[in-house]
C-alpha cells in the first residue's frame, strides 16, 4: 500500500483530536506513516494506525516558527514519493502545506471536507462561498497535499505497526527566520477547543450580552462556545471564540446557533455543521433556512429548558 503521510499535532505529547482523524482518513487511501516534530505520544498514533512514525527532535522546530517544519516536510515528501500529504487545515497546518508544497513542486488542496480514492487518483471536497458550493478537486502534479478540516470523520481505532524512525534533519539557516521569543499556554476553560470540538452552541446578539445559558448549555454538552461578530463587536465575549468569515470556521458534529440572525458572513464559519439548530425568537430569522431543527422562542427560556432536560438524562 502505498505511503501517505500524515503531520501530526500534538501538544506535551498529547495528540490533537484532528491528527487522529487524519490517520483515520490516511487509513482509507494508503499506509499512514505520522510525522512528528517534537513530542508526541507513538502508542497513540499506533493505535490510531499509523505503519510509521517519523520523529524530528531538533530544537530548531521549537524554536522558530513554521518555515524549518515545512522544509524538514518537503525533504521528507521528495525522499519518500507518498501517494500524499494529509495536515491539520489549522492556520499552522495550512502555513507548513503550502511552504512544502511549493519546495516539492507539488499541488495544493485546502479546507478539504472529504479526501477519497477515485480510479487510482485521490480526490477531496471542498466546500466553499460559504458553503453554497460543493467543489470536487485533485491534485495532478507531485505528491498531493492536503489540509483536511477538523471532524470531516470521526476518528477510529485501528492498531498499525507504529515503527518509529528518528529522522536527522539538518535545518537550514533559512529556515530560521522568525524565532519565538516567547509561547505563553492559554488559560485552560475546561471546554474543547472551538475549531475541533465535536459540539458548539454559539451565542449572538438576541443573547444580550449575557452568555451564561449559551455557557450552561455547552457544559452540559460537553460544547465549545461560539459567537457572532455582533456579539463579539459588543465586547461581549473575546474575538477569539467569532464564528464566521473573519472568524474561526468550524464543523462540527452539531452546531447550535442562539439569538444569531444567520448572516451570510457567519454562515461561512459553520454551514459544513453536520447538523445545525437555530434558537430564534423570530421565525423569519435567515438562519432556520438552513437549519436541521429550528426552534422558534426566546433564548432566555429554550436554552435553560434544554439545559435541564440534557442534565437530567445525562443523569
Ligand atoms: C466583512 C464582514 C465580515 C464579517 N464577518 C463575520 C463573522 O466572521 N462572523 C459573524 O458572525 N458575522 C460577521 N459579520 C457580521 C454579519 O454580517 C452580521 O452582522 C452578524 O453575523 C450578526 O450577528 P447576530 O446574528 O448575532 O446579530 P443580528 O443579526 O442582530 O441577529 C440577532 C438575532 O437574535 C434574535 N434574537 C433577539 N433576541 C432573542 C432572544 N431573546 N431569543 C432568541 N432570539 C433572539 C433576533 O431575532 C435576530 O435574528 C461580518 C460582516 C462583514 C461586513
Amino acid at each position: 500500500m502505498s505511503e501517505v503521510l500524515v503531520l501530526i499535532d500534538a501538544v506535551d505529547g498529547k495528540v490533537s483530536k484532528p491528527s487522529l482523524e487524519l490517520l483515520t482518513i490516511a487509513r482509507a487511501i494508503g499506509a499512514p506513516s505520522a510525522v512528528v516534530f517534537g513530542d508526541a505520544d507513538t502508542a497513540t498514533l499506533s493505535g490510531y494506525g499509523a505503519e510509521k512514525i517519523y520523529t524530528y527532535a531538533d530544537q530548531a522546530f521549537q524554536d522558530f516558527l513554521v518555515a524549518p517544519k515545512a522544509e524538514a516536510l518537503a525533504a521528507l515528501i521528495a525522499e519518500k514519493s507518498p501517494a500524499a500529504v494529509l495536515v491539520p487545515s489549522s492556520a499552522e497546518g495550512k502555513e507548513i502545506a503550502a511552504r512544502a508544497a511549493l519546495k516539492s513542486g507539488s499541488g495544493l488542496i485546502t479546507d478539504a471536507v472529504e479526501v477519497a480514492v477515485d480510479g487510482g487518483n485521490i480526490t477531496t471536497t471542498q466546500s466553499v462561498f460559504a458553503g453554497s458550493y460543493t467543489v470536487a478537486a485533485k491534485v495532478t502534479k507531485g505528491a498531493p497535499v492536503i489540509a483536511v478540516k477538523p471532524n470531516s470523520v470521526a476518528p477510529v481505532e485501528a492498531a498499525g505497526a507504529g515503527a518509529v524512525e528518528a529522522v536527522s534533519f539538518e535545518v537550514s539557516d533559512a529556515a530560521k527566520g522568525a524565532k519565538i521569543v516567547t509561547s505563553e499556554p492559554k488559560a485552560a476553560s475546561g471546554r474543547p477547543e472551538l475549531a475541533e470540538a465535536a459540539i458548539v452552541v454559539s451565542g449572538g446578539r438576541g443573547t444580550g450580552g449575557d452568555f451564561s445559558e449559551v455557557e450552561g448549555l455547552a457544559d452540559a454538552l460537553g460544547a465549545a462556545v461560539g459567537a457572532s461578530r455582533a456579539a463579539v463587536d459588543s465586547g461581549w465575549i473575546s474575538h477569539t471564540f467569532q464564528v464566521g468569515q473573519t472568524g474561526k470556521t468550524v464543523s462540527p458534529q452539531l452546531y447550535i446557533a442562539a439569538g444569531i440572525s444567520g448572516a451570510i458572513q457567519h454562515r461561512a464559519g459553520m454551514q459544513t455543521s453536520k447538523t445545525i439548530v437555530a434558537i430564534n425568537k423570530d421565525e423569519e430569522a435567515p438562519l432556520f433556512e438552513l437549519v436541521d431543527f429550528g426552534v422558534v422562542g426566546d433564548l432566555k427560556t429554550v436554552l435553560p429548558q434544554a439545559t435541564v432536560e440534557i442534565n437530567k438524562r445525562k443523569g
